[in-house]
């Protein structure tokens, strides 16, 4: 089966290349948000840039990766937007960023972020965001985040009560999760113990530890770093495939004139 780990660090150059040899069926992908860096040429400065002039690399506006909220999607977008339509479903999906300070028992759904404050607290609620900020507590309701979700050294999270597609534990935070959970990315500034299958990278920061079970498409301790658990990474699984599998992340019709 062809479901291995995902892309993992891919430069804007690479997936350009990528999206330019294949088409696939599309898929998850579990890159950060290096998109938003692209190369520029020299020749893209206003003074530089002359009528008729070979330019080897399009300057392309900032980009984002989305994920459908509705099937799952993930696709990249250029510039901002607050409502766009996945590809694949033709779901309108809001992309607006949300803040919550207070009480919340409603339910809202959006592909942009949503932050819950040191103030917030979740009672009943039902979020859905590609990317969710916990500072707040969740006494009941439910966090669903297609991308990210970061939790802070404030929050207070029942394991029960969340699903993420990456994690991000915070600096000063102490997570500990006793279901399996299979994720995509991981990030460990504070304290994790968990059982955790990572299909793509996780990185133990300065000052970060984890704890428990791991297995990882890629595994990253820095120093000063703490890994105490049974591990089995593979580091160099594919890493020419995985790069390959971002290809259908950035849409054909962009202009290419690469080699
Ligand atoms: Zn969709």
């Amino acid at each position: 089966m062809a479901d291995r780990s995902k892309a993992r660090l891919v430069d804007g150059f690479t997936t350009l290349r990528a999206t330019q040899r294949y088409a696939r069926e599309p898929r998850y992908s579990s890159a950060p948000d290096h998109t938003e860096k692209q190369e520029e040429s020299p020749t893209s400065s206003p003074q530089g840039r002359k009528q008729g002039m070979q330019i080897g690399r399009t300057v392309m506006p900032t980009t984002y990766e989305i994920v459908c909220y509705s099937c799952g999607f993930a696709f990249v977008m250029r510039g901002r937007a607050k409502i766009t339509q996945c590809p694949k479903c033709g779901t309108r999906l809001g992309l607006t960023d949300e803040t919550i300070t207070g009480a919340f028992s409603e339910e809202l759904i959006t592909a942009g972020k949503v932050h819950l404050t040191d103030t917030a607290i979740l009672d009943g609620g039902h979020i859905t965001a590609n990317d969710v900020l916990l500072d707040g507590s969740v006494k009941s309701g439910f966090i669903h985040a297609y991308k990210t979700l970061e939790i802070s050294s404030s929050a207070t999270l029942p394991e029960d009560l969340f699903t993420a597609r990456s994690l991000r534990v915070g600096i000063g935070t102490k997570l500990n999760l006793s279901r399996t959970m299979e994720v995509n990315n991981v990030d460990v500034l504070g304290e994790l113990q968990a059982d955790l299958n990572v299909e793509g990278k996780i990185t133990i920061y300065t000052g970060g530890h984890f704890k428990g079970k791991l297995k990882a498409g890629s595994l990253v301790v820095e120093e000063g770093g703490g890994l105490s658990a049974d591990t089995i990474a593979s580091s160099d699984d594919q890493p020419i495939d995985d790069m390959e599998e971002e290809e259908e992340r950035i849409p054909p019709k962009i202009p290419l004139n690469l080699d």
